[in-house]
């Protein structure tokens, strides 16, 4: 889940390898490293830390050459320590790699090249990759060639930058599971793991597909297939994001500006899907048999679909986590199967899994995507996009709501040509879905009351977030979003399953969440804050009735929207609670500990 940034070109290449360092921070920051070329030689410099304290300490932009490549990592396999850090090298210094991704025969290449005398420095996986090349070189006079042979006997997830010394003119790519985009500049060329790495300085790139390597030089590209060598035929796509999408633009961090872009993101959903919906609907209409799989918070927003799916169109998805699917629905998926699979990023790997199993055993894929070209929306049959923008913050915010704007669309697509519910209700809906970015608004303006909530909780060591029915997603997502951030103990529970068991933990003063929106369940909720408060807790309550107040000790008073409706805005304050407590805690809710975006590994 590392980034990966790579730049030839006239420019000073550890300017802009340092500025896209930053900007792929939220994909890993245990260590940082960049290696540039300059007179024949490799100048790598490399540390445990983050880039901000890394780029003084090691003076990263002082570096020589037009050439290089850097990486921040997220470590998988050797402590996030200085020399575990990449770039890794051969024993000659003369290649240098980086890489996402795990190598999972590494070991046993490992003892293959000690035998041979190779040295070693790291412990990481990576770093057998280096002296394979080297190793190969004794047999292949051209790098390439050496390089194919290397690489087709790694077993595992890969995405590579790799520089030669000798070999001036070039630096190489390769993608095998692991993202990896290249830029298309004028007299130069990037590549990196994703696309706001280059975003000032090109908006062309070309995606790569797994088993593909380019060769870059600074006014030229060609990708080849690992296996084949031979050119394969690429299309240069230009895409719509500025530079200030990926930039703080005054927020402190990317994560609340995120939830501040909600209201335009989901209009940007709307009208960006508008066209497209009724087509996508008709070709999933007679599927009967459907998974919706997802991690994470798109996993919360596959859990949303279901209800929607259930309620609007008398169809019942079975919701299941992509890494859980792979394994126990195989005998389960046929040709009369529909798989949606929900990744922001498209290169998650345990849905991307999930997506393949689907395609072997010939079902139809539909993918619910953020990032466009992503390897999700090259491997389905259909796709819709959520049109939310970059998101950087490592906590998902506004792709989450888009998600929902999504599934509510297609749900509303669905039920008005199945004919399962009635066209005026349908109508009232769609009404109200495009009138969400106001109410979001609305909820957004609560964030005041919001932060002096969190001043008051702030010490608190466990919560308890419950809803039912639709509110059960919102109730687990405002659970993941306080774990994730501020590292306070939360769970997320249907409130009917409180008494089952979680009960037992609610003593004087633990904070309860209750998702209460007006509709279907709304009494039962009522009766399950009262179990609640009468065992000491403190009820914090989000809804729009005014019988809220007697039971509760806060009311989040939300706008009233139909309660399929209500996860998209009232997910909102509790994003913004999570936001807030984790920044009194002292945490950077960009980075939070342990994780990084996009799981690009199982
Ligand atoms: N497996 C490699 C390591 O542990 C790369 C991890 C990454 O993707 O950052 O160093």
């Amino acid at each position: 889940m590392c980034g990966i940034i790579g730049y030839i070109g006239e420019r000073k290449a550890c300017n802009v390898i340092v500025d896209g360092l930053k900007r792929l921070e939220y994909r890993g920051y245990d260590s940082v490293g960049v290696v540039t070329e300059a007179d024949g030689k490799l100048h790598i410099k490399k540390g445990a830390g983050k880039i901000d304290e890394l780029k003084e300490k090691l003076s990263l932009l002082e570096m020589p050459g037009k050439r290089g490549i850097g990486h921040t990592r997220w470590a998988t396999h050797g402590i996030p320590n200085d020399v575990n850090a990449h770039p890794h090298t051969d024993c000659s210094g003369e290649i240098a790699i980086v890489h996402n991704g795990i190598i999972e025969n590494y070991l046993e290449l490992k003892e293959e090249l000690l035998q041979k005398g190779h040295k070693f420095k790291s412990d990481t996986d990576t770093e057998v990759i280096a002296h394979l090349i080297e190793d190969a070189l004794k047999d292949f006079k051209n790098f390439e060639d050496a390089l194919r042979y290397a690489l087709l006997r790694l077993k595992g997830s890969f995405a590579l930058g790799i520089i030669y010394t000798r070999d001036k003119e070039h630096l190489y790519f390769v993608r095998n599971e692991s993202p990896l985009v290249l830029g298309i500049g004028d007299g130069e060329m990037f590549a990196a793991s994703d696309i706001p790495a280059f975003l000032p300085y090109t908006n062309k790139v070309v995606f790569l597909d797994d088993g593909e390597y380019a060769v870059v030089t600074k006014n030229s590209f060609v990708v080849k297939d690992l296996k084949t060598g031979k050119i394969k035929d690429k299309k240069v796509h230009e895409i719509s994001w500025t530079l200030e999408m990926a930039e703080k633009q005054g927020f402190p961090h990317f994560m609340l500006k995120e939830i501040h872009e909600q209201p335009k993101a989901i209009k940007e959903a709307i009208y960006g899907n508008a066209e497209v919906i009724d087509q996508v609907a008709r070709e999933i209409a007679n599927y009967e048999k459907i998974f919706i799989v997802a991690m994470g918070t798109s996993y919360h927003a596959a859990i949303v679909g279901k209800y929607l799916f259930q309620r609007l169109t008398k169809k019942a998805p079975v919701v299941e986590d992509a890494s859980e699917f792979r394994y126990e629905f195989e005998d389960l998926v046929d040709e009369n199967t529909l798989v949606i699979a929900i990744t922001q990023s498209g290169e998650t790997a345990d849905t991307l899994a999930a997506i393949r199993l689907a395609k072997k055993r010939g079902a139809k894929v539909l993918s619910i995507v953020n990032v466009v070209g992503s390897m999700a929306t090259r491997i389905s049959d259909l796709v819709l996009y959520t049109h939310a923008g970059p998101e950087i913050g490592v906590a998902a915010t506004k792709t989450y709501t888009t998600q929902l704007t999504v599934l509510t669309m297609l749900a509303i697509a669905l039920a008005r040509h199945l004919k399962t519910v009635d066209e005026e209700y349908l109508r009232e809906l769609e009404a109200q879905l495009y009138e969400m970015p106001k109410y979001v608004e609305v909820a957004l303006g609560y964030e005041n009351k919001i932060k002096a909530l969190a001043e008051e909780l702030k010490e608190k060591r466990d919560f308890f977030y419950i809803g039912r029915s639709v509110s059960l997603a919102t109730a687990l997502e405002g659970a993941l979003k306080l774990k994730e951030i501020s590292y306070i103990h939360a769970e997320g529970l249907s409130a009917g399953e409180l008494k089952h068991g979680p009960l037992a933990l609610i003593e004087d003063g633990v904070p309860v969440v209750a998702v209460a929106p007006s509709g279907k369940t709304f009494d039962k909720m009522m009766s399950n804050i009262q179990e609640a408060k009468a065992r000491g807790a403190l009820i914090i309550s989000l809804g729009d009735n005014e019988e809220l107040e007697k039971v509760s000790d806060i009311v989040i008073k939300m706008p009233k929207v139909n309660e399929v409706l209500s996860p998209i805005v009232y997910i909102v304050p509790l994003q913004l609670l999570a936001y807030h407590l984790a920044v009194l805690r002292g945490n950077d809710p960009d980075k939070p500990r342990n994780l990084a975006k996009s799981v690009t590994v199982e």
